[in-house]
């Protein structure tokens, strides 16, 4: 529960920062790209100013990313929905996805056939999708496997769960799984806080699972990290399955059935 707090008070910080100064800094920065490739274009590759400038726009490029994703992450206040196939989001994805994770990592996407729809904003579940591969490969500096897969899990099935604020139901579990180094209950117990990273500074934002997590609670979902120190973590996202008639339904027409008596 505390850390359920410590998300929401941290959530807030983001909303002020994104609303407040995100914007006015992404113009600097914007202005700091600017000049950057300007004084390139007057160096030389071999001249010593050509090394630093190179910083400097590296710099800049970080912190534009971190402003991008501060204000994505506040944006997921007004997320739009859509009736979405997630197997259809998966191929058309791959080639993106391939780029993500690097020539170390293999790649594998199983998707099973007949997947449910469900409701999510498709732009906010590819980001998620890109985090946490992005993550994945990070967990991974000597290679591994990423094994990204799709299917439907039946009504029966969650029934089994024993876990707390779990409704049963039709989900589309969505498994991203990697062979990476794992991590500690310490660290798990923090990874969806805005800002937790144990990313050194300049490559870590702590704002990719925390963006994750929003996205999930907004579609009406569950995410469950399992992770083992070693062998490698697996992220579990369980988004409920859409029904056509759910937003169809004349509900006037059930009320006038007559009572059974
Ligand atoms: P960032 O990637 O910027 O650190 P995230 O919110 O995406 O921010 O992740 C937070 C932390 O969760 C990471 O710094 C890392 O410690 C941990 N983590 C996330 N995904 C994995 C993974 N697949 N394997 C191991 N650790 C992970």
């Amino acid at each position: 529960l505390e850390a359920r707090y410590a998300q929401s008070q941290k959530m807030e910080v983001v909303g002020k920062l994104a609303g407040g100064i995100a914007h006015d800094f992404n113009n600097m920065l914007t202005a700091i790209l600017g000049f950057s490739d300007m004084l390139l274009a007057q160096h030389r590759p071999k001249d010593v100013a050509y090394k630093d400038i190179t910083s400097i726009k590296a710099s800049a490029n970080r912190a534009a990313e971190l402003v991008r994703k501060l204000l994505a992450l506040a944006r997921q206040q007004t997320l739009q929905n859509e009736i979405i196939n997630l197997g259809a989001v998966l191929t058309d994805q791959v080639n993106l996805l391939k780029g993500i994770v690097s020539e170390k990592c293999d790649l594998k996407i199983e998707s099973a056939p007949d997947l449910w729809n469900v409701m999510v904003d498709r732009h906010e579940f590819e980001q998620a999708l890109y985090n946490l591969a992005g993550n994945a490969k990070d967990a991974m500096p000597n290679g591994g496997t990423i094994t990204i897969s799709a299917r439907n899990v039946s009504e029966r099935e969650t029934q089994k769960f024993e876990l707390r604020e779990f409704k049963p139901g039709e989900y589309v579990l969505i498994e991203v799984a990697d062979t990476g180094e794992g991590m500690s209950r310490e660290v798990m117990e923090k990874i969806f806080e805005p800002f937790f990273t144990t990313k050194p500074v300049g490559k870590g934002t702590g704002l990719g699972l925390a963006s994750v997590y929003g996205m999930v609670k907004q579609s009406g979902g569950y995410i469950y990290p399992d992770s083992e120190a070693g062998k490698g973590t697996t992220f579990r996202i369980y988004l409920p399955r859409y029904h056509a008639d759910e937003d169809t339904a004349p509900k006037t027409l059930q009320r006038s059935k007559p009572e059974p008596k």
